[in-house]
């Protein structure tokens, strides 16, 4: 009997999104890197991009629907004004992170991507510690608990002098990096031998994500509000995936890292300014408030 299954291949001529590179790597901070390593669709029609495979699950889910948009690029930044999500999640890029621990502690929290980390259980970590550079370490914000903006003056003796303490503490820290080494050596796990290391220390992993949600990180992860040291891997990886799908990483920008929301508060202020209001939010939310002045900044009002 013949078989019911007949393979097809289609005759069009593709392309390969990364070029034929098996990694493209960014250098981050000064022992960190992210490497795209794969990305999904990998083969593309020649003369396109893998926005390509947005538009395809978007027209196999629209079918006719999608005639009224008929150019390939409305589409996708239509679907992205709209949220309407599931065919970003068609494209999928993996990566290969090297980054301090404190690190990837911010970025375990994001739940959808898949992960494969170093283990410090199977084998020794190598000793390679964050440490940035004097100019570069920042001051407590007043305004933000979580952050730290300003710098500490290097031509100032006083602020100099701090900085250069806070980078002694970190090489005493990492002076128990031989006395891990030492403690393996006789026999201590592996396991436990860790444990008395340093968050500054680098560790590395496999990270796989589809586009929506990686839009998503990248949305929290190169906003202001992050932390420096996380927000410079997320700029790093969206100009790795920016080549890759330019019109989805425009429409993004466009839509959403560049754009603004406007609350229901702040709608009845702008149209409060307009006839002559003061254009103040009707809060008592201190924060909410001072949110609404960056905005009018912005807009220049
Ligand atoms: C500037 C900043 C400061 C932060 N500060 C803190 C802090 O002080 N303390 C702290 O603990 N965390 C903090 N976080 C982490 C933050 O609260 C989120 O856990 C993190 O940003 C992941 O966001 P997410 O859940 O949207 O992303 P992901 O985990 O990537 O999920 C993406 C989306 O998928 C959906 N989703 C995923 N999992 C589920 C689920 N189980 N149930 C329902 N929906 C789900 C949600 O819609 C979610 O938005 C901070 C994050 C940022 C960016």
């Amino acid at each position: 009997m013949s078989s019911p299954i007949t393979i097809v291949k289609p005759e069009t001529p593709f392309r390969d999104v990364m070029d034929g590179a098996s990694r493209m790597e960014a250098r981050v901070l000064d022992h960190g890197f992210v490497a795209l390593v794969d990305a999904m669709p990998r083969l593309v029609p020649e003369g396109q991009t893998a926005d390509q495979a947005v538009v395809q699950a978007a027209r196999v889910s629209y079918g006719q629907g999608t005639k009224q948009v008929s150019e390939d690029a409305g589409l996708i930044r239509y679907l992205l004004r709209h949220r309407h999500t599931t065919p970003f999640e068609m494209v999928e890029f993996k990566f290969h992170v090297c980054m301090p621990i404190f690190i990837a502690r911010q970025w375990i929290r994001h739940r959808t991507a898949n992960v494969n980390e170093y283990s410090g259980r199977y084998s020794i970590l190598p000793d390679r510690f964050y440490t940035p550079t004097v100019d570069a370490i920042r001051k407590q914000s007043q305004a933000n608990r979580q952050g730290g903006e300003e710098t500490f003056a290097i031509s100032d003796e006083a602020e100099e002098r701090t900085a250069k303490e806070f980078l002694a503490f970190l090489k005493d820290v990492e002076t128990q990096y031989t006395r891990y080494i030492d403690l393996t050596k006789k026999g201590v796990s592996r396991e436990l031998a860790r444990i008395g290391l340093p968050v500054n220390m680098y560790t590395e992993w496999y990270w796989k994500c589809d586009l929506h949600n990686l839009l998503h990180f990248l949305g929290l992860r190169m906003d202001s509000h992050a932390q420096y040291e996380i927000r410079v891997f997320a700029e790093a990886m969206f100009r790795l995936i920016e080549p890759i799908v330019p019109v989805c990483a425009q429409a993004w920008r466009d839509y959403h890292f560049e754009a603004m929301h406007l609350s229901r508060l702040e709608i009845e202020a702008l149209r409060g300014l307009r006839s002559g209001g003061d254009g103040q939010i009707k809060s008592e939310n201190k924060r909410e408030r001072a949110e609404w002045e960056a905005k009018r900044a912005r807009l220049d009002l």
